[in-house]
Formats: C-alpha cells, structure tokens, sequence
C-alpha cells in the first residue's frame, strides 16, 4: 500500500529537472487521486491517474484498472515512490508534449501547456467545447497551487533559529603590534616572519568562527592615537562590546611551548579569568601544546591594553598569547589559523554559557 506524506515527502526530496514545476505535479498528484485516496495510487503507486503508454515501459508496468466512474483501462504501475515521482517526467517528455520545456518559465505555462497537448481529453480540437473542459482543468490545478506549495514547504526543515547569545555590540578582536603614531611595530619576529602577521592571521580567523555563529565581530588593528600611550587607548575602544580580545603570539627562549591567555591584575575579575582559561585550553588542545594556565600560571598581568578596555563597559576582556613562535613549529602560519579558530570557538562558547 502507498502512502501519500510518504508520496509528498518523496516528491520534495527527488531532483528533477525543473524544480518549480514541482507544484503543478503535486497539484495535479492532488487532484487525480484524491490527496492519495484511489486505489490507483493506493495499490499502484499511481497518483496522476495515468493511462500506460509504450515509452513509459522503462520506469513502469501496465495494470489494468477500474476507475471510479467504472471505465477500464490499462494504467502505470510504478513499483516504488521515487518511479512514482520520476514517472510523471518520462511521461511528460513523449512526443505528444514535445515542446513543454519551451513552455514551463512558469508553472502557469506549463499547465496550460499539457493541459492543450493532451493531458486532458487529447491534442485540442478547437472546439468551445474542448477549450471550457481544458480550462476547467488548469482552474482546478491552479486552485490547488497554495495547497501543493504548502506540502511542498514543510519538509524543507526551518533553519534552526540563531539564539541572540551576545547582549551589547558582539566581539571585538585586536590584532596586537602594527602600525601606531611612531610608526610600525612588528612585535617578535623569528626567521622573519613577524608576529604581527601572525596575529592578524589568527584574528581573521576566530573572527570567521565567530560570525558563522551569528555573533556581530570586529576586527580593529587600530594603533591609538597618542605617541608612547597607545596600548591603553587600543584597551578604550573595547567600549560597548561584550569581548574584547587582544590577540598576540609568544616569543621566549626559544624552547618553551604553550598556550596562555591573559587577563588584566587588579581590573580582572571572575568573568576574565573563567574566558581567559576557556580560551588557554581550546587553543593548546587544538594545537596539541601546553595549557600554561592549567599548570599554574597566573593569567594575571599589568597589561596596557587590559587596563584600557576594563576601564570601558565592555563585558569581558583578555589577551591571548596563541603559541611561542620562537619554538619550533612546522607551519606558524598553519598553527596560527588553527590557535585563531581556538579563539573564536572559545569566545562563542563563553557567550553562550553567559546570556
Ligand atoms: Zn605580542
């Protein structure tokens, strides 16, 4: 026995070649069977009310079936749902429609088009007679065009609702070093490669992590505006966000590797401290490395740019240190990319333990 959701559901989820004439086989679907009720379709997974023709051999077999008004013919026998649906379009394509893909811009067209070509009653002879018996058809198919894209719409699944997880102007990111009033700082640089680069790279990326989870994130490589104060300035334009995240990459003895995120000494309180060792385990777990904060070390520091953004309103603020980029690594860059998503993930996980 057919069911028809289990139809629907098949018509929705088949490809065929011109999607938005979906419609008009699901109204016509609607129509011919009784929204599943005939025994065509119930015991032949036949919907249409569809007569066998020779070109349909391939995806169907001949039955003969008694229709409700008495009449005996041979129809379709499709054996499962997916023939069911794609039976309809090797119908469709037999010489006697040659043509419809002229005439189906719109569901209207396409319609009208089968409707004249034979569907009902045979090629159109001219007559008032046959024009009112096929325009009563394409009005009757037409009349259940809100039904079928109703059916249609519903198994496409909602797209989950984004819950609001952020309650000020999102994250702002700050790729650390760079320009600034005296000049361009580029932070540690080993083998040539600046760190600056670095954290511009990973702040890019945690802000990609961040966005794709519907967080608002901007990336600021703002350098302050004052000679010789800039850091606590940087800090300032922390102001309205929920995080503010200095983003920064290590550099020591060239032999120490891990992960610390920091948060400011005296301005820091229990809100840093829980997203600065968040983010310290997601980055070194990510990149396979030491949490320094979980081995003890105090994420409390006197950091200019900390002292700066705690003194706005900005919910949480830390400063990340991703790797030691004076230790060996294979691919900074890569590590970088990666220690970035960290970030982001890490951020995007606090907002949402923290609406
Ligand atoms: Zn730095």
């Amino acid at each position: 026995m057919f069911n028809w959701n289990e139809f629907v559901q098949e018509l929705k989820s088949t490809q065929v070649e011109f999607e938005h004439l979906k419609v008009i086989q699901l109204a016509q679907a609607i129509l011919e069977s009784g929204r599943g009720k005939s025994d065509l379709f119930k015991l032949h997974g036949n919907p249409y009310g569809m007569k066998f023709r020779k070109e349909m051999r391939a995806i169907a077999d001949p039955v003969t079936y008694t229709d409700s008004a008495g009449e005996t013919d041979i129809y379709c026998q499709f054996d499962d749902l997916e023939e069911a649906v794609k039976g309809y379009w090797v119908f469709i394509d037999r010489p006697v429609y040659s043509g419809w893909r002229t005439s189906n811009s719109k569901p209207e067209d396409y319609i009208e088009f089968i409707a004249y070509a034979g569907y009902i009653g045979g090629p159109f002879d001219g007559s008032d007679e046959d024009r009112k018996r096929k325009d009563a058809y394409i009005t009757k198919i037409l009349d259940l065009l809100p039904e079928a894209k109703m059916l249609l719409n519903i198994s496409i699944p909602d797209p989950e609702p984004v819950r609001k997880i952020w309650m000020a102007k999102g994250v702002l990111l700050e790729v650390g070093h760079g320009s600034n009033p005296d000049g361009f700082e580029p932070g540690a640089v080993v083998e040539g490669e600046r760190e600056y680069d670095l954290n511009k790279v990973a702040a890019q990326e945690a802000q990609k992590v961040i966005l794709a989870a519907g967080v608002p994130c901007t990336v600021t490589d703002f350098g302050g505006v004052t000679s010789g104060s800039d850091l606590y300035e940087i800090g300032q334009t922390a102001a309205g966000y929920d995080v503010f995240c200095s983003i920064h990459h290590n550099a020591a003895n060239a032999s120490a590797q891990g992960t610390e995120v920091l948060v400011h000494n005296r301005k820091g309180d229990a809100d840093d401290i829980a997203l600065a060792k968040l983010m310290s385990d997601q980055i070194a777990s990510t990149l396979g490395i030491r949490d320094r904060l979980a081995r003890g070390r105090d994420p409390r520091a006197a950091l200019g740019v900390l002292s700066g953004a705690e003194d706005t309103d900005v919910r949480v603020s830390v400063l990340a240190e991703l790797y030691f980029m004076d230790a060996p690594v294979a691919d900074r860059k890569n590590w970088s990319k990666l220690g970035g998503q960290a970030v982001g993930q890490a951020i995007v996980d606090w907002l949402a333990s923290n609406t």
